[in-house]
C-alpha cells in the first residue's frame, strides 16, 4: 500500500554534518520526497509533536534535544511517500536505543547515548500509518506538500502579513 512518513533529520544530524549521508541512505529505498523544509521547533511544536512521551522522566531533556538546545536550533523535516515505506524507513533507522541498532542501521551508525540520558538518535520516523497522518499535518501545511494527501478545507485569512526583506 501506498503510504507517507515524516522524517526528521534532528539537531544532532545536522550538527554533525550527516544531512548527506542519511539522505544517501534514505535514497536506497527509492521512495519519492514529497515535501521538505529547516524548521526553528518552537516548544509548542516539540510538546505536540512528543505528546505520547509526557510522563517519562527523560521528556524535559527530550524537549531540549529535539529543539536544539544541545547542539543546533534546526530540524530538517521531509516527507516520503511509498509503498510500506512507514516500515521500510523504520527498518533503514534502526532501534530506537542506538547501542541496541542494527550497526548499519541509520542510528546504529551514528547515534549515541548520552551520559544525561537522552538517545540522541538523529532521525525521527513515523511508527504508523496514524501518527504518520498526525505528525505530517502537524509539520506541514497542505501547499508544502507536492502531493494531495488529505482533505483540504479553505479559510478566510484576516488581513494577511508577511516579512519582507528590509
Ligand atoms: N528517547 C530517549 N530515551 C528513551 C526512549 C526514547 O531518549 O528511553 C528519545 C529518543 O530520542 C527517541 C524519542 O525519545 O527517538 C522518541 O521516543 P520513541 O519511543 O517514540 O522512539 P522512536 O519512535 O523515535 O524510535
Ligand atoms: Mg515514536
Amino acid at each position: 500500500m501506498t503510504e507517507q512518513t515524516l522524517i526528521l533529520i534532528k539537531p544532532d544530524g545536522l550538527k554533525k554534518s550527516l544531512t548527506g549521508n542519511i539522505l544517501s541512505k534514505l535514497s536506497e529505498l527509492k521512495f519519492e520526497i514529497i515535501g521538505t523544509k529547516i524548521v526553528r521547533v518552537s516548544e509548542s511544536l516539540a510538546r505536540k509533536h512528543y505528546k505520547d512521551l509526557l510522563d517519562k522522566p527523560f521528556f524535559p531533556d527530550l524537549l531540549k534535544y529535539i529543539r536544539g538546545e544541545f547542539h543546533t536550533r534546526r530540524v530538517m523535516a521531509l516527507v516520503y511517500s511509498g509503498e510500506d515505506c512507514i516500515k521500510s524507513v523504520r527498518k533503514l533507522a534502526g532501534a530506537t536505543n542506538p547501542e541496541e541498532a542494527d550497526p548499519v542501521s541509520i542510528r546504529g551508525a551514528y547515534g549515541r547515548v548520552t551520559t544525561y540520558g537522552v538517545f540522541e538518535n538523529v532521525i525521527h520516523c513515523s511508527s504508523c500509518p496514524e501518527d504518520a497522518k498526525r505528525e505530517i499535518q502537524l509539520w506541514f501545511e497542505p501547499d508544502e506538500l507536492v502531493d494531495e494527501l488529505y482533505p483540504v478545507q479553505t479559510v478566510a485569512v484576516q488581513k494577511p502579513q508577511k516579512r519582507v526583506w528590509a
